[in-house]
């Protein structure tokens, strides 16, 4: 099948693949819509099988962008930077001012911020090198890694999505089983202990569990078996494919919402959900915080208080979105896909 023709490609705008041999840079960026404004998402860094496994996430998750920008209503379209990990030692500078003459390169189609595997400071290398990055902890407007912004609307949406389901206003003593405690996983914990949450987690990261456990009071559980506790929520904050067709008939957890991109492996695992009384917070209107923080700063000017109003209204569109899925009977992930393109159409 030709790559035009493949389900993740879905019409992007450009795809452009980068290559520094002084550096180890190889680099694929992807521009899916520009038709809300240049096209907003961050940068991953990660080992790849393939290259065209490295160009299939950046497609996949540079649609995803579309979508989640549309849904946080900012003045982005969507698009996403994947660097395939050299293997060996890396010169991170280096290959990061590189990176950034990359996206230079693009003109402002595309800005870039931090995704998995990726760090401030590695954003300012980048910065060195073009004015279209944000997520820098210098700078007139800089706002900082938007982890901890993401994990507030994603602990907000979680309070919609629990009075939607079990008709509480608090998580307090709720169980809730946490995949991943990265940058946005450990924070979002954080916020679910002092909220009175229960904690089971799991993470390949011992030395993350380990802190969960003694800092947080939370149980250790295998990653295998993260998906499968007796939870009130499941929230995924690691990778992309938490829900698929083995883990699908495995969850307990009467509500899915996390952090992680495309955690549905196929759309269909939506209408699984669904059948299975599950209530799926769609990853990208749940997850918008960090790029609602990053889109703050480059408006050139970060206000704490219009990135507050965006995260409540995250919050607000997931309680629309769940109140059209029960008046249709439709999945949530179907309601949101709908309502992001129309606000693109809109924007056509
Ligand atoms: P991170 O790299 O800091 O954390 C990911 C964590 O997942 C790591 O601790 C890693 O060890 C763990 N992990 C990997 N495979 C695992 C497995 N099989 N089981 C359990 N744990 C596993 O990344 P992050 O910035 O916290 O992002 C987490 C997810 O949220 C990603 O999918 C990312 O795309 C998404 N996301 C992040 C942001 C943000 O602001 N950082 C914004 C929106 C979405």
């Amino acid at each position: 099948m030709s790559v035009f023709d493949s389900s993740n490609f879905d019409d992007h705008e450009s795809v452009h693949l980068f290559s520094d041999p002084e550096s180890g840079l190889k680099a694929v960026i992807a521009v899916h819509s520009t038709a809300r404004g240049p096209a907003a998402g961050g940068t991953r860094m990660w080992h790849y099988q393939t290259d065209q496994d490295a160009i299939d996430d950046a497609l996949n998750l540079s649609r995803a962008m579309s979508y989640k920008n549309a849904m946080a209503d900012i003045p982005f379209g969507g698009g996403k930077g994947v660097i395939i990990h050299p293997d060996g030692k890396i010169n991170r500078r280096q290959l990061f001012e590189a990176y950034g003459r990359a996206i230079d390169s693009l003109g402002g189609i595309y800005c870039t911020a931090e995704d998995v595997g990726v760090s401030t400071s590695d954003m300012t290398h980048v910065s060195r090198h073009t004015k279209f990055v944000g997520g820098l902890d210098q700078g007139k407007a800089a706002s900082g890694d938007p982890s901890p912004v993401t994990a507030e609307g994603v602990f907000r949406g979680l309070h919609v999505a629990v009075k939607n389901r079990l008709g509480v206003d608090s998580l307090s003593g709720l169980k809730v089983a946490v995949q991943g405690l990265g940058h946005v996983g450990y924070s979002l914990c954080e916020k679910l202990a002092a909220a009175g949450a229960k904690l089971w987690v799991a993470d390949i990261n011992q030395a993350a569990v380990k802190k969960a456990e003694h800092d947080l009071g939370a149980t250790i559980v295998d990653p295998a078996d993260i998906h499968a506790q007796r939870a009130d929520i499941f929230a995924p904050c690691a990778l992309g494919g938490a829900i698929n067709s083995e883990s699908i008939e495995e969850i307990k957890a009467s509500i899915v919402g996390g952090a992680a991109n495309n955690q549905l492996d196929t759309s269909d695992m939506g209408h699984a959900l669904m059948r299975r009384e599950i209530l799926y917070c769609p990853d990208y209107v749940i997850n918008g915080g960090g790029i609602i923080n990053v889109a703050a700063e480059l408006s050139g000017k970060y206000d704490p208080r219009w990135v507050d109003q965006k995260l409540d209204g995250l919050a607000d569109t997931l309680a629309q979105i769940f109140v059209i899925s029960n008046n249709d009977n439709r999945p949530t992930n179907e309601i949101a896909d709908q309502m992001a393109q129309a606000r693109i159409n809109a924007a056509d």
